[in-house]
């Protein structure tokens, strides 16, 4: 049987390019729930290729919503797995999997996608997917759940807010960023990957899976209006509501300081490199910032007389707050 056939039904739309699906290559991060359904979604319907990160394992509390997943998968890689059913639905896609970390995936990776799809469940995990995809330029389709509450997100970097500029963000997670010393942030995270289970079931899973998947067409194909830009769905009431969100100038990923290329930050040589770490990330709401100058990025407990040799030296700082480094000219104060 010819692609035709298998896609004919909806390439009686108007407007519709199979071609631009069969040509595109989406990222799809978290093969969870919403993850299953999105990837079961542009799978079918012919997505050229499809690319799955996930580091967890199938548990049997994931059958209820998990569709790709079965009885005697248990214990397997959730990626591995989901790539081989979805295989199996569409021999014409490729399909590849990447059992990982998404932090340890190559760069190269993000960039070649047209579309990334984050379809994760932690707040830590949502904030760094969205600095990827403002870094690597690509849009990203954002979606997530509670019980029968959900959410779509959908980012254009640089042209409409990122997870980061929103204000819809809890204050008390904002101000992880602004957490100066790296420990605190390490047991952090440590407690939110603890956290107890969160309520979800198949039918907002899929709602959300099915609007994601959606926007994602619309966007590889160039047809309609792509969501301006956040959707807030509640299921037990039916109620539908789209909020169209501004970018911050402040920003940490996507603002002014990310576009900034070069600032002057004064140091004193009598204070140590952490303090000066301290003050940058004070000053920009940095995470944890390394300064590196000439290649070498500098020991926190040395002393800035011993690193700074004249008056005005190039620093780049570094920092997963950063889309990408910036460059510091570090000034000795007289
Ligand atoms: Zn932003």
């Amino acid at each position: 049987m010819s692609d035709e056939e298998r896609y004919s039904r909806q390439m009686l739309i108007p407007g519709w390019k199979q071609e631009k699906l069969t040509n595109s290559t989406v990222v799809l991060v978290g093969a969870g729930a919403i993850g299953s359904y999105v990837a079961t979604i542009l799978v079918s319907s012919g997505i050229g290729k499809l690319i799955i990160i996930d580091f967890d394992t199938i548990e049997f509390s994931n059958l209820n919503r998990q569709l790709l997943f079965r009885d005697h998968d248990l214990g397997k890689s959730k990626s591995e797995v989901a790539a081989e059913r979805l295989r199996d639905l569409n021999p014409d896609c490729e399909i590849e999997f990447i059992h990982k970390k998404m932090e340890e995936v190559s760069v190269s990776i993000y960039e070649e996608a047209d579309v990334i799809i984050s379809c994760l469940d932690t707040f830590v995990g949502r904030r760094w997917i969205n600095s990827m995809a403002v870094r690597v330029e690509s849009p990203l389709v954002m979606g997530g759940m509670f019980a029968f509450l959900g959410n779509v997100q959908v980012i254009i970097p640089n042209e409409t807010a990122c997870f980061e500029c929103q204000p819809l963000v809890p204050e008390e997670e904002l101000a992880q960023a602004c957490t100066p010393f790296g420990e605190e942030r390490k047991k952090e995270r440590e407690e939110e990957e603890k956290e107890p289970p969160l309520p979800a079931v198949a039918t907002l899973s899929s709602i959300i899976a099915g609007f994601m998947s959606q926007e994602t067409l619309k966007l590889i194909i160039g047809i309609g209006n792509t969501l301006e830009n956040y959707l807030f769905y509640d299921g037990l009431n039916n109620a539908l509501t789209i909020i169209e969100l501004s970018r911050s100038k402040e920003c940490p990923t996507c603002g002014d300081l990310y576009k900034l290329e070069q600032v002057e930050f004064v140091v004193n040589l009598e204070e140590l490199v952490k303090d000066v770490t301290l003050r940058l990330i004070l000053t920009y709401g940095l995470a944890k910032p390394e300064i590196m100058i000439k290649g070498t990025i500098l020991n926190p407990e040395e002393s800035v007389k011993d690193v700074i040799k004249q008056s005005k030296s190039t620093a780049f700082i570094i920092d997963k707050n950063l889309a990408k480094p910036i460059k510091v000219v570090l000034q000795i104060k007289d």
